[in-house]
C-alpha cells in the first residue's frame, strides 16, 4: 500500500532517471516526456549546466537566513531587473506563494500610500493561480475551493473575454488586476496583445495594479522573456516561478519600483525563499533561456510544431476542435473528452497531461530537438487516425 496522501490520481507509471526530452523507467522503457514536470523543466532533464550549477553550489553553501546578505541572490535579481520591467525581485518557492506574495504586494501598497480600503482583486473565473486558500478563492473554481470555506474575501470574477463584467466590477475597492497572460490549467487561453493594452489602459485610468501571473507562461515558454513582452505593455507585479528553476523550486515577484515602496523590513518574508542554492540554479537557467539565439530557436522550432500540429487538426476535422496556444505552451484542443486519448498517447510512449475544456496540452522542454517534435507529430498522428478508424 501507499503511505503517501491520496490528493492525486495518479498514472501507474514511474521512472528512474531521465535525460533531455526523455524519461526511463526502471525496465528500461523510454517516453518523450512533453510535460516535462509540467512547465518546470524547462531544460529537460539532467542538464550538464545546471549538474554542474548545482554541485559546484552544493560544495560551498545551500542555505543562509534571509537575516543576512544572500550575493548569489542579489546577482540573480540584478539580472532579473536588468532583463525585464522589474526594479525589485522578492523570492518564493513556488507559483502559489508568488502569486499569493503578489496579492499582498497590491493590497500593501495601496495601505501604505492610505489607502487601505483599495483591496479588492479582480480575477478570471476558473483561472489557476495556486493552491494556498486565498489563491484557491482567487482562482474563482468552485472545484477547487470546495469544502475549504469560510471563503477568502476580497475577489471578484468575470468569465475570460466577458469585458463588459470586468469593467462593471471595478469600484473604488480594486486594488489590482490579475490575470494569467495565457491560461495553463483552464484550457491554455491567450489574452490577445490588444487585450492586454486596453488592461493596462483601463488600470491607469481607475488607478489599479496590473498583476500577470507569468508562473506557467513565462520564463520563454512562449519564445518571449514573458508571453507579455510582445504586447510591450508593463505590468506592475508579475510572479514567477515553474521553469525559472529548471526543476528546482523556485518563486519570485517581480515589481516595479511603485509598488516595491510598500514592501519594507519585516511586511513580508520566507525562510527559504532565496537560498544560495536555489539562486544559483536560477541564474544558470535565466542565463541560457533568456539569451537571444535560445529565444529565436523557441520561436522558430514551436512555430514549425505549431504549423504541423494545424495540418493535423485539417486532416482529423472530427477529432481535434482547435490547436491554442504559443510557443511551447500548447492546448490540442478536442471534440469529446481528452482522457482516453492522453492515455493512447502515453501508450505509444509521449506524455501529455490534461487542461479544462478538453485541452491535451502540451509542454516540451524548451531546448526540444526539431526530431523529437516530429517523433511526437508522428504519434499524436497515429493516435488520431486509431481513433479515426
Ligand atoms: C502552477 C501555477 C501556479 C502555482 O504554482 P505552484 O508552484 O504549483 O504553487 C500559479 N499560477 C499559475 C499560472 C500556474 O500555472
Amino acid at each position: 500500500m501507499s503511505y503517501l496522501a491520496k490528493n492525486y490520481s495518479r498514472k501507474k507509471l514511474s521512472f528512474e532517471k531521465g535525460k533531455g526530452s526523455f524519461l526511463y523507467t526502471k525496465d528500461g522503457k523510454k517516453y518523450l516526456d512533453f510535460v516535462q514536470g509540467i512547465a518546470v523543466n524547462s531544460l529537460g532533464h539532467s542538464h550538464p549546466k545546471l549538474i554542474k550549477a548545482i554541485n559546484n553550489q552544493a560544495k560551498k553553501l545551500w542555505h543562509v537566513s534571509n537575516a543576512f546578505i544572500i550575493p548569489e541572490g542579489e546577482i540573480l535579481a540584478k539580472k532579473i531587473a536588468k532583463k525585464t520591467f522589474a526594479d525589485y525581485v522578492m523570492f518564493q518557492n513556488s507559483g502559489a506563494e508568488a502569486t499569493e506574495a503578489s496579492i499582498k504586494v497590491a493590497r500593501r501598497y495601496f495601505y501604505s500610500i492610505g489607502k487601505p480600503e483599495k483591496n479588492r482583486i479582480i480575477c478570471i473565473k476558473d483561472s489557476f493561480h495556486g493552491r494556498t486558500l486565498a489563491t484557491i478563492f482567487a482562482s474563482g473554481s468552485k472545484k477547487m475551493t470546495e469544502g475549504f470555506g469560510p471563503k477568502v474575501q476580497g475577489f471578484d470574477h468575470f468569465k475570460f473575454g466577458d469585458h463588459k463584467k470586468l469593467k462593471r466590477l471595478i469600484t473604488k475597492k480594486t486594488a489590482a488586476i490579475m490575470v494569467e497572460t495565457i491560461m495553463g490549467e483552464g484550457g491554455i487561453k491567450v489574452i490577445p496583445d490588444w487585450c492586454l493594452k486596453e488592461l493596462r489602459k483601463l488600470c491607469n485610468k481607475k488607478n489599479i495594479l496590473l498583476i500577470l501571473d507569468e508562473v506557467q507562461c513565462g520564463i520563454s515558454r512562449t519564445g518571449d522573456f514573458f508571453a507579455f513582452d510582445k504586447s510591450k505593455v508593463k505590468p506592475d507585479i508579475v510572479p514567477i516561478a515553474k521553469g525559472i528553476g529548471g526543476g528546482f523550486p523556485i518563486g519570485a515577484v517581480l515589481m516595479n519600483k511603485k509598488v516595491a515602496s510598500a514592501m519594507i523590513p519585516g511586511s513580508h518574508g520566507s525562510t527559504f525563499g532565496g537560498n544560495p542554492l536555489a539562486m544559483k540554479i536560477g541564474s544558470e537557467v535565466l542565463d541560457i533561456v533568456s539569451n537571444k539565439r535560445f529565444l529565436k530557436n523557441v520561436k522558430k522550432n514551436s512555430t514549425y510544431f505549431h504549423n504541423q500540429l494545424s495540418k493535423l487538426k485539417k486532416k482529423y476535422p472530427k477529432i481535434i476542435k482547435d490547436i491554442r496556444g504559443r510557443g511551447y505552451l500548447i492546448g490540442i484542443q478536442l471534440y469529446t473528452e481528452q482522457t482516453n486519448f492522453i492515455k493512447n498517447l502515453m501508450d505509444n510512449k509521449l506524455l501529455t497531461i490534461r487542461a479544462a475544456e478538453n485541452v491535451v496540452r502540451i509542454l516540451p522542454p524548451l531546448n526540444v530537438k526539431r526530431n523529437e517534435l516530429d517523433q511526437a507529430l508522428k504519434i499524436i498522428n497515429q493516435v488520431c487516425l486509431n481513433l479515426n478508424k
